[in-house]
């Protein structure tokens, strides 16, 4: 299915869902708004599928996929929840919060979605878009970021097509999302203690020590665009292409009035912009490191990297 040229793009309405679940139940791939970024679908009880969504990105086998729940009742046939896991997804699903657990033994997914890990990576994502489609099949469905492995993520349908046109063979149009940025990412320990993977939209309090890497996917150098990005700029050289913040004015602003939640929306649309300017290399004016403004400077520090 996926090997063919064309990439449709159909509007998220009832006819568009129907669609895409027709060709996700027999196996295929498609890209789907959440509220975070758009995600590569594909269903996650199926090895072939899955096998599809690492051929289409030219992702490492090492780095394990989110898979996607309608809620805490499905994600309970895949992961052993904790109390303490069980009250964050009562707190924040459906909403932007991953959760790594440890992986039920009879989990009847694709193998490759964990990648061979003991854990499993599960959201409940609030779009309605995503959330229609989920409803519209019978299993859960593993997505990741719809763009080739290390390129700025999606906010929009033409993002997506900018990396993946003719790689897969759908593009759900639910217009840009509205989060901005990957979701947060905490695993739940056996002892109940949190800790936080990946900073994103959701401010989760780590309650763990240690600094290993875990997250295998979490490398250096990601959602690169390509050129030289220069980071915490006040004023650009000439050949640069600026993304301005608060103050600092460029050729696009992250925020003209410095409002830390538009700079995530608009984080990738100016990356996008900036990888496709004239411009040999990219500054980046300085973003406060508070609240969301975290989960901005980690994704800028692997876009520089
Ligand atoms: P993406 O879907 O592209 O945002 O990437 C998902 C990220 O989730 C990966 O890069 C991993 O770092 C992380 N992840 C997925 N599964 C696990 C897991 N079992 N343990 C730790 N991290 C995970
Ligand atoms: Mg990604």
């Amino acid at each position: 299915m996926s090997g063919k040229n064309v990439t449709e793009v159909v509007p998220a309405g009832p006819e568009g869902i129907a669609k895409a679940a027709r060709i996700l139940e027999s196996g295929g791939l498609v890209a789907v708004p959440t509220e975070t970024v758009y995600g590569l679908a594909a269903r996650a009880d199926s090895d072939e599928a899955v096998a599809r969504i690492y051929a289409a990105k030219g992702r490492p086998d090492f780095n394990p996929l989110i898979v996607h729940v309608t809620g805490l009742a499905q994600a309970e046939a895949y992961a052993e929840f904790s109390s303490e896991a069980r009250a964050l997804a009562q707190a924040y699903w459906p909403g932007p919060l991953t959760l790594v657990l440890p992986r039920r033994t009879d989990a009847a997914l694709a193998e490759a979605v964990t990648a061979g890990l003991p854990t499993i990576a599960l959201r409940a994502p609030a779009h309605p878009a995503m959330r229609a489609l989920l409803g519209a099949v019978d299993f859960p469905l593993a997505a990741p970021s719809a763009n080739r492995s290390g390129f700025i993520s999606p906010t929009c349908a033409d993002h997506v097509l900018a990396s993946l046109d003719g790689r897969i063979d759908m593009v759900l149009d639910g217009g840009a999302t509205m989060a901005g940025l990957e979701s947060t990412i905490v695993a739940v320990r056996a002892d109940g203690s949190v800790e936080e993977l990946r900073p994103g939209p959701l401010q989760i309090a780590s309650r763990a020590a240690g600094g290993a890497i875990e997250a295998p996917g979490q490398l250096a150098s990601h959602y690169a665009p390509g050129k030289p990005v220069r980071l915490g700029v006040t004023l650009a050289d000439k050949d640069e292409f600026m993304i301005g913040f608060g103050p600092v004015v460029g050729d696009v602003t992250l925020s003209a009035h410095g409002d830390l939640d538009e700079a995530a929306a608009r984080l990738y649309a100016c990356l996008h912009e900036a990888a496709r300017a004239h411009h040999p290399r990219i500054a980046v004016a300085p973003v406060p490191e508070e609240g969301v403004g975290r989960a901005i400077n980690d994704r800028l520090r692997r876009a520089a990297a």
